[in-house]
């Protein structure tokens, strides 16, 4: 009988393996492919390294840092252009400074800033307990920044519609500060104060991974030795008289299924599985385009959100080889756009040229200058990026409610408690103290 089995090797399956073999469980990793990585698997072609999905993270986090400590992953502070980042809206490239001065940046119209900036004065009774993006800031800070900040954080977090993504879903720790002070800015600031004194102010900072997030998959499956299986799809999980049974091959106390929602609703109990299957995912087409620098010049700086007012398809266009060593061979650039997403599901329709078309197009604009790039690359993902959508907060009370009557299983995976990577090893931590907690 193994300590705890995880169907899924992609980084959340991967890190919360990692997590429990640092506190010393016997655990293993059932993955379908034959390498690790699950969406995140960097392509390294002609050499350009292109991210097609996670590309970089904020460390230290007091969850991943010990992770990759453990686990010997090798991650790099990125270049100092991350620190640069632009919106793009109303045919302008905006810069936002990394400071306060940030909210001087001319996103809004004054008056749209003046509403703003009463947001600590403003009281509003939300709508309901749980609200879109949209409503939520707009609420709080007025409709016009409102819209700004949804659009930009609906896109570049999820490729998803502020005005159906839920807030307190998507963002569970902003929502906090105004549960506890009744204003964000407040709330952010009596955070910032409650930290002691003589504690250190740790700052994040922008990492990436040198040989892409398949290099730091790769760290991950080595530290799990035997422990990672590759090529080993599941296709049954069965309830045993203490435990759990796993294609009829391994047994275990404690089940992690660490896999898309969709597709891990076939292999729960029905009772979970009918609500599971509801998770919502939106396809996102993630495209490269590379060439020398004199041909494809990109500013300094980590990239571009784009604005409710661009007029372009473009959710976000990063700035590969401006933030990141390695990405592109020397003296050449490469960029990444990230197109479709529930924000725009249309544009998925069209062809792999197409959508290279209109990424030069659309880099073009952006940047002011026509490009013209000599590597190109499409990839699609689907199905794609989770939506946490209103309704997201009751759906997955819904499921740990149903999960009770099944003791030893669990769920995890960005299609759940948090999107990016940072939240894959919240999570891991999480499911590391559950499966302590209940001795297996
Ligand atoms: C365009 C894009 C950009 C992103 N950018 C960032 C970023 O900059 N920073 C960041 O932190 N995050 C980013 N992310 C998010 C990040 O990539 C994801 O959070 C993470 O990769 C999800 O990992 P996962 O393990 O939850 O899911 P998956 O990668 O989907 O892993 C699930 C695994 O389960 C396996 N599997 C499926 N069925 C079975 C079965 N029956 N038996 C065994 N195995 C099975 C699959 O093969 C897969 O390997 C981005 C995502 C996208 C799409």
């Amino acid at each position: 009988m193994t300590d705890v089995i995880i169907v899924g090797g992609g980084l959340a399956g991967l890190l919360t393996g990692a997590e429990l073999k640092r506190r010393g469980r016997d655990v293993v990793v059932l993955e379908a492919a034959d390498r690790p990585g699950g969406v995140a698997r960097t392509i390294n072609d002609g050499g350009y390294l292109l991210e097609p999905a996670a590309g970089s993270l904020l460390l230290p986090t007091p969850e991943l840092t010990p992770i990759f400590d453990a686990a010997g992953v090798r991650v790099v502070e990125a270049l100092d252009g991350s620190k640069r980042r632009y919106v793009y809206d109303r045919d302008r490239l905006i810069e936002i400074p990394d400071s306060p001065a940030a909210l001087l940046a001319p996103l809004v119209p004054w008056r749209a800033k003046l509403r703003a900036a009463r947001e600590p004065w403003v009281h509003t009774e939300p709508g309901s307990d749980d609200e879109s993006i949209l409503d939520y800031l707009s609420r709080r800070f007025g409709p016009g920044m409102g819209r700004m900040g949804g659009t930009l954080m609906a896109h570049g977090v999820f490729g998803g519609d502020p005005a159906r993504l839920s807030m307190r879903g998507a963002f569970p720790r902003i929502v906090a500060w105004e549960d506890a002070a009744g204003s964000l800015v407040r709330g952010a600031i009596a955070k910032m104060r409650s930290r002691p004194k003589d504690e250190p102010r740790v700052r994040k900072t922008v990492h990436v991974a040198p040989d892409g997030m398949a290099g730091l998959a790769d760290d991950l499956a080595r530290y799990l030795g035997d422990g990672f299986r590759p090529g080993r799809p599941v296709t049954a999980v069965e309830r045993t008289a203490d435990g759990w049974s796993v294609d009829g091959e391994f047994t275990t106390r404690s089940l992690i299924l660490a896999l898309a929602p969709r597709r891990a609703a076939p292999l729960l109990p029905d009772d979970v599985s009918e609500v599971v299957d509801r998770g919502v995912t939106a396809p996102v087409a993630v495209i490269g385009i590379g060439g020398r620098a004199a041909d494809v010049p990109l500013p300094i700086g980590f990239g571009a959100l784009i604005g409710p007012d661009a007029g372009l398809h473009a959710l976000g266009i990063l700035f590969e080889s401006q933030y990141a060593a390695g990405r592109a061979p020397a003296g050449h650039h490469l960029a990444k756009g990230i197109y479709g997403g529930a924000a725009d599901p249309g544009v998925m329709e069209r062809t792999d040229d197409e959508l290279v078309a209109l990424m030069i197009e659309e880099t073009s604009r952006v940047i002011g200058i026509p490009v013209q790039p000599t590597w190109t690359r499409v990839v699609r993902q689907t199905p794609g990026i989770p939506q946490y959508e209103v309704g997201h907060v009751a759906w997955m009370r819904e499921i740990d409610e149903r999960l009770v009557a099944h003791p030893g299983l669990h769920l995890a995976g960005w299609g759940y408690r948090g999107i990016g990577v940072s939240g894959l090893g919240i999570d891991a931590v999480r499911l590391a103290d559950a499966i302590t907690d209940e001795g297996g």
